[in-house]
């Protein structure tokens, strides 16, 4: 009826639990913002590292195409304002003898200018792009031509990262910073009018008359996979040629090899806008790039403002870089195992360790703490009970009767419920003792406590308050209702034999007093129990077995 149910939620072990799940909870948490502060940490340094490896390749391409606008001004310059010299008049002359040549090469000063080359009017014919049809356009465009060819001599294959510089004309010749066989002209240069970059610079493909990326191709000698850039090269609105730039994806790949810090663990790559790989710098096969199709697509579909960033793909981290100069992407994939072989995976997995140890050192304080909490726990249950109740009757001893007793009391009348106490004697118990020995009336006195328990319901409190003197308080019960008990108590004792012994049973009776709240308009247990007794008395007087509850 009165349970302290406030003890409970707030025992010992829960709170154990709980103070060891916040720390947990507590490490756990700092670990994983320090394991935040890493990535945001790696990101920021794959990016960077990333930014400056594209930095220096936009750089190297920065110089080449810094190149072509210089050649290209030059043509203009020279266009505008044709240089007519000796050697100018001599190259005239040569190509007027020459171009009815299939082939031919105009090479005024071979040490010191790069040859002209073309093809004859009439293999021209088969070009409907190209034309002879302007004889001054013509003379202005191959003076100029010429004098590029002085300055083109000097294009340094080894410094530079593209490896030849072209201007092709609509006439049909070009100047190439780098010497063909002769046999291969045609060739060359027909392979270049039909190329798609050549086609690109048309004015209706190229408007804006801009620097234009052509994809990756095979090249017709032994170069590999070139890329080439062209810048037409137009006059008085008419559209003379273009300047056109190879650059090897070998060059490429050779740059990012070089380049790539040796502590970078993972691979970059260079891919073009139709997202076809152009160098690798690990030498690994094309195909076997670690990136698939549909990340590719979403690293292009990203908005052109967003010049770097990162996904993760499963346990892979991919860094890209948007390249100014040159119209792809430059990744880099780095897998979990290279991730972790690099500075911040190190301290990555020696954090996880110690978050690990931390959590293993915890588990093993919260058992240590957990059992000694259990242990104390079941030690001071077992104090109390020894402290509370009767070793042998296992009942409560008078002290703590008295506690409980009193605590029903008060309850008993706030709620003003009457209150009934019953006071039972064992009837001459002394000669048990003296006939069967001591042992026998302990079995006597056991017997009797377990029958008196179980005749009452569970709020009524029992108690040894003597050497076989028994006191049950009975709340909400009336005097009547007791007496009933009591007589229960009785009958039930008085009808039972004991088993002393394998031979012997006893037959045991008690004495009973009752005395009543609703009598005596008096809650004080002492007074109820002076009562009881006194009827007890009467009892013993008048007989014994039997119950004494007035007069
Ligand atoms: P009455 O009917 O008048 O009550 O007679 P009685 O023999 O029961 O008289 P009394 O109350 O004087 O005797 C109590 C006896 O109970 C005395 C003591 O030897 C015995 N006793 C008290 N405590 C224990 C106990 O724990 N074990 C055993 N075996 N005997 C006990
Ligand atoms: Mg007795
Ligand atoms: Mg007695």
């Amino acid at each position: 009826m009165i349970a302290d149910k406030s003890s409970r939620a707030f025992r010992p072990e829960h709170i154990v639990h709980i103070c060891f799940a916040i720390v947990f909870v507590f490490s756990t948490l700092l670990t994983w913002r320090e394991a935040q502060v890493l990535k945001s940490s790696y990101e920021t340094d794959q990016r960077a590292w990333l930014a400056q490896l594209a930095s220096g390749l936009e750089h190297q391409l920065q110089q080449s195409i810094d190149e072509m606008y210089f050649f290209r001004n030059m043509l203009h310059h020279a266009l505008d304002e044709p240089l007519v010299t000796d050697k100018s008049r001599e190259a005239l002359a040569a190509f007027a003898v020459k171009r009815h040549h299939p082939l031919w090469k105009i090479n005024i000063n071979s040490e010191r200018s790069m040859p002209l080359n073309g093809i004859s009017d009439e293999a021209l014919q088969s070009f409907p792009l190209l034309s002879r049809a302007d004889p001054k356009r013509l003379d202005d465009e191959l003076t100029a031509v010429l004098e590029m060819s002085y300055i083109l001599q000097f294009n340094n294959p080894v410094s530079d990262l593209h490896y030849r510089l072209w201007y092709i004309s609509r006439a049909g010749f070009y100047l190439s910073s780098v010497q063909d066989d002769k046999q291969e002209t045609v060739k060359s240069y027909s392979t270049a009018i039909d190329r798609p970059y050549f086609l690109n610079a048309h004015p209706q493909s190229n408007p804006d008359r801009g620097m234009r990326w052509s994809e990756s191709y095979h090249s017709l000698y032994n170069e590999g996979e070139v890329v080439t850039v062209t810048l037409p090269v137009d006059h008085d609105n008419y559209w003379y040629g273009e300047l056109a730039m190879d650059f090897s994806t070998e060059a490429i790949q050779r740059y990012l090899r070089q380049t790539l810090p040796t502590w970078q663990a993972g691979h970059v790559m260079l891919f073009d806008r139709k997202h076809k790989p152009l160098a690798i710098s690990d030498g690994k096969k094309m195909s076997e790039q670690g990136i698939n199709s549909a990340e590719l697509a979403e690293i292009f579909n990203k908005r052109p403002d967003e010049k770097s960033g990162q996904i993760r793909s499963g346990t892979r981290f991919i860094t890209w870089v948007r390249l100014q100069h040159f119209d792809g992407m430059m990744i880099n994939v780095q897998t979990l195992d290279e991730g972790m072989r690099g500075e911040t995976g190190r301290v990555t997995l020696v954090l996880v360790l110690m978050w690990g140890l931390f959590t293993l050192v915890l588990l093993a304080c919260h058992q240590a703490i957990f059992r000694m909490i259990r242990r104390m726990l079941s030690l001071q249950e077992a104090l109390k009970r020894r402290a509370n109740y009767d070793g042998l009757t296992r009942q409560l001893n008078r002290s703590a009767f008295f506690e409980q007793a009193r605590k029903q009391s008060a309850f008993c009348e706030r709620h003003q419920l009457p209150l009934s106490l019953i006071q039972l004697d064992l009837d001459h118990f002394k000669s048990v003792n003296d006939t069967w020995g001591h042992h026998a009336g302990d079995v006597v006195l056991t017997h009797a406590a377990s029958v008196i328990a179980r005749t009452l319901r569970k709020e009524d409190v029992l108690g040894r308050v003597g050497g076989e003197e028994f006191c049950v308080v009975l709340p909400d019960t009336s005097l009547a209702e007791a007496v009933e008990i009591a007589e229960r108590i009785r009958c039930k004792l008085a009808s039972k034999e004991v088993l002393i012994n394998a031979m012997k049973t006893l037959k045991v009776t008690a004495s009973l007093g009752v005395s009543s709240s609703d009598e005596q308009q008096d809650y004080k247990i002492e007074n109820l129990q002076s009562i009881a007794d006194e009827r007890l008395y009467r009892a013993k007087q008048a007989g014994r077995n039997c119950v004494s509850s007035g007069g």
